[in-house]
């Protein structure tokens, strides 16, 4: 076994340190090899903790030594006791270079965790490192990163998503058991569809914000990326719930609660197969992948055709809501109170020089057109109007919501593209989130598995999208999709 320990789940690598199979040591020393082999090529980490991590291995192995993390209640209390993960870099973690991917935080080490993280680390789990991704979160293919694009491990060519395109590669190329990273518009569930492993973007407000370089605060979420459904299940459990550092979160933390998923009615909304520029192949997959659903024997699941006639707003709701936030929330990076600080004559300068190099083009663009759509005499044309039309987006999820219990999408319109492919056409990029735009600005939890693989082998994935809070229900629907063929 031990030759393959970087590749085991959550819940293997668990029995087996459990056991006594392996230790954590062996299990960490099998990733960072991992990460040794491959990471020049993958590009997926920034800054990986070698040292830390087998430090923090050796003590999780004193700990399971003195079986003191598995006498009975409080074996679940340490389920990731001595497992491997990394973070997006976009997410603050204490005592190890968190960059966000842009060159003004290129020596920001942060002096605390991000909640999320707080609770994974207590738990006892082992950091490897954080993970590239598209500067603070923007972009869908991960080129926006001032450390480099990452590469797709299915094709090295191609792209491997954004924005959390390291998170992906990372678990899909097993060089970690698990990462966490964030969800503002797609950023967890289009990687983890073109590197076809499971990422999960929870309900606004279930998982905390604390500690997250905020991109979009009324849409930020953390999330899992993970091997299997159950794993993002299980590092739910351990995230979710109120803290009275983000005043969005709620307490309650009902994961796990469905037992049973039969009898379920299963809306596909048409929108999302009639787009312009939607790849043949992809709704081949995925339609292919709700068939195997619908005939699950012992499951009796409707299929019901179902109409989201808002989607087509998704996209020009998000890019004025996000830049406009992003503009606010970018104001703190200034080259005074964090990271690098630009050589100038005076204070402006200094502002503008650290800014001007420190933030990649399209981090500048958002800036702008955020401070544009806020800006006295267009904020009632841009960005109030881009709020109204977003609770009719939410009204529109909550309507269809009536009618049928979840809801089956393509992830995206395409597989990954190539690397450099998209990179001049702004549009185009934007364009990609199209699938996965609408239940951000909704705030709904929305889950990709993978669905198959194309001709050429690029992972395809399938959009499970619940009601808010029901992450219950989204994940016990997703872990049977996992499993039909
Ligand atoms: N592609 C989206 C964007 O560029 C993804 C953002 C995210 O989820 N962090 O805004």
């Amino acid at each position: 076994m031990s030759s393959a320990l970087n590749k085991l789940t959550i819940q293997q690598a668990h029995d087996g340190l459990k056991k006594k199979e392996f230790s954590s040591v062996e299990l960490t020393k099998a990733c960072l090899a991992r990460i040794k082999k491959r990471n020049s090529e993958l590009n997926a980490f920034i800054t990986v903790c070698e040292e830390l991590a087998l430090d923090e291995a050796k003590k999780a192995d004193e700990m399971i030594k003195k079986k003191k993390p598995f006498d009975g209640s409080r074996s679940k209390q340490k389920m990731l006791l001595g497992i491997p993960f990394c973070v997006k870099d976009a997410i603050c973690v204490a005592g190890a270079r968190s960059t966000g991917a842009a060159k003004i935080l290129d020596n920001y080490i942060p002096p605390f965790d991000a909640t999320a993280i707080k609770k994974i680390r207590e738990q006892g789990a082992v950091l490897l490192g954080k993970n590239n991704c598209d500067a603070f979160g923007h972009g869908p293919s991960n080129e926006n990163s001032m450390y480099g694009p990452v590469k797709n491990p299915y094709d090295l060519t191609k792209v491997a998503g954004g924005s959390c395109g390291g998170s992906a590669a990372a678990v899909a190329d097993n060089m970690c058991i698990f990462s966490i990273a964030e969800d503002t518009g797609g950023s967890i569930r289009q990687p983890a569809s073109f590197c076809g492993v499971v990422g999960l973007r929870p309900s606004y407000g279930r998982n905390s914000r604390y500690g997250i370089m905020p991109m979009a605060s009324s849409l930020d979420t953390v999330g899992p990326m993970t091997k299997t459904v159950e794993d993002a299940a299980i590092l739910m459990e351990i995230m979710a719930g109120r803290d009275e550092r983000d005043a969005t979160t709620v307490g309650d933390k009902s994961i796990k609660s469905v037992k049973s998923i039969k009898n379920l009615r299963v809306g596909v909304p048409r929108e999302y197969f009639e787009s312009e520029g939607m790849d043949k192949e992809v709704k081949k997959i995925v339609e292919k992948k709700i068939k195997s659903v619908e005939t699950h024997r012992n499951a009796s699941i409707k299929i019901i055709d179902v109409s989201l006639p808002m989607t087509k707003y998704a996209i020009p709701v998000y890019y004025i809501i996000v830049p406009s936030e992003d503009s606010s929330n970018l104001g703190r990076l200034d080259g005074i109170r964090y990271g690098v600080r630009a050589e100038a004559d005076n204070l402006y300068d200094v502002y503008a020089k650290s800014r001007a190099v420190g933030f990649p083009e399209e981090v500048k663009r958002r800036i702008m057109i955020g401070t544009y759509a806020l800006s006295a005499g267009y904020y009632d044309a841009y960005y109030r109007k881009a709020q109204k039309v977003r609770t009719l987006i939410i009204q529109d999820f909550n309507r269809v919501f009536e009618q049928v219990d979840i809801l089956l999408t393509p992830v995206s319109p395409f597989p990954a593209f190539g690397i450099g492919e998209k990179k001049d056409d702004v549009l185009a990029m934007y364009l990609a989130d199209v699938f996965v735009g609408p239940a951000a600005v909704a705030g709904l939890p929305a889950i990709s598995v993978p669905a198959g693989k194309t001709k050429a082998g690029l992972p395809v994935g399938l959009q499970i999208i619940g009601p808010r809070l029901r992450e219950d229900l989204v994940l016990k629907f997703a872990s049977l999709c996992e499993k039909t063929k």
